[in-house]
């Protein structure tokens, strides 16, 4: 870090105030990397060629709206051009949609502890974080998330699966939340991990997208994470016209890269392939959770491409174990580590590492199930 203290520049106080963003550490070369929600195959040889082939035009613009995307996408969901948005990964156009609805004095409401960025995106909007506490279990206390609506709210961002706790949201909590949420106050479903979602009972934003019941309702996928893309960054709402014509305003212009729009697109023409990928990811997720939850971790329902360990207050003593035997973890002190899901050679040593840190924990502790840790 330099030291700018002297740099008269003026900073926004809350931009100040915010952490810098922390990225999950790169692994060494004999390390596992299961930090970020990554997905851990290679990319399919088809994929890296496509975008091989698209990077001898770099001396060009790309297509502003990634046009033949968009097209591929509104075919794919049965709905119109101009309800598909596409960016530069989902988390920019979550960005636009908080800025083009809320500004100062406003509110946006997300379930905390949830991904990272909700915060950040709030703050730099210029608006207020109204952060709403998880349930016991981790999930989303829908209830308390329509009684925090004020006048004042302009977004409620719902995560499922959340990130990093795993739970979903149903179906029918979903709806029912949206019949109480005002339609003047935007719902952004965030389904970052849907893909991997075993559970039938899930929400399913792509199709309250179809019964077109919730005009409110915007739902955000990636091809970072199910399609293994996360290093091109595109990503892509589905919604109404209007509020996608509005966050398209406060976007930054051709983000998105040529190489990124073809990769989505042949990762599309892979997609049994890639489905197949994720199908491996998510039992791997159910064996990884189960045997957490044998070796006596309380681990809430997972169904992303990762599992929560809440190890509370000793979340960085562990997350330090899970590191000195070449695991990376995404700890978040005071609250849990969030593993992700990755090489099938990680598994093993994942297990037998949390076995161990849950015997280490103080007796009584709140994230071992009781009567199983020793
Ligand atoms: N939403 C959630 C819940 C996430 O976890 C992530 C990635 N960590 C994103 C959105 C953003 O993904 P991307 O910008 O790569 O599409």
């Amino acid at each position: 870090m330099t030291d700018d203290s002297d740099i008269p520049i003026r900073v926004r106080p809350e931009i100040a105030a915010l952490p810098a963003y922390k990225q999950g550490r790169q692994a060494g070369a004999d390390a596992f990397k299961l930090s970020s929600n990554e997905n851990p195959f290679d990319p399919l040889p088809g994929v890296l060629e496509a975008v091989q082939a698209s990077a001898t035009a770099v001396n060009r613009y790309p297509d502003a709206s990634a046009g033949r995307l968009r097209q591929r996408l509104a075919e794919r969901y049965g709905l119109d051009v101009d309800a598909v948005h596409i960016g530069a990964g989902s988390v920019s156009i979550l960005a636009q949609l908080v800025q083009a609805t809320s500004g100062p004095g406003d509110e946006v409401i997300y379930a905390w502890r949830s991904f990272e960025a909700y915060p950040w995106l709030a703050v730099v909007a210029g608006a207020s974080a109204v952060q709403v506490p998880l349930t016991d279990d981790y999930r989303h206390d829908l209830d308390a998330m329509a009684a925090a609506i004020t006048d004042r709210t302009r977004v409620v961002i719902v995560c499922s699966p959340n990130n990093p706790t795993g739970p979903i949201v149903t179906q029918d909590e979903f709806d029912a939340f949206a019949q109480k949420v005002p339609s003047n106050v935007l719902i952004v479903l965030d389904e970052a991990y849907s893909e991997f979602v075993t559970d039938p009972a899930a929400v399913d934003g792509t199709r309250i997208l179809s019964a077109r019941r919730h005009p409110n309702v915007v739902v955000l996928r990636t091809f970072s994470k199910a399609f293994g893309l996360a290093g091109l960054r595109v990503g892509y709402a589905l919604g109404h016209a209007r509020i996608l014509d509005a966050a398209r305003t406060t976007s930054i212009p051709l983000s998105v890269t040529a190489p990124a729009e073809v990769a989505a697109l042949a990762s599309l023409d892979a997609e049994e392939e890639l489905l197949e990928r994720v199908r491996a990811i998510a039992e791997r997720r159910d064996r990884v959770a189960s045997g957490l939850r044998d070796a006596g971790w309380d681990v809430p329902e997972a169904q992303g491409n990762f599992v929560w360990l809440p190890a509370h207050d000793e979340t960085l003593a562990v997350a330090q174990a899970f590191d000195d035997a070449g695991l990376i973890v995404r700890p978040f002190a005071g609250d849990g580590i969030r593993i992700s899901i990755g090489e099938e050679e990680s598994v093993e040593k994942v297990l037998a590492i949390a076995a161990q840190a849950v015997r280490d924990l103080p007796s009584g502790h709140r994230g071992a199930r009781a009567g199983v840790q020793s």
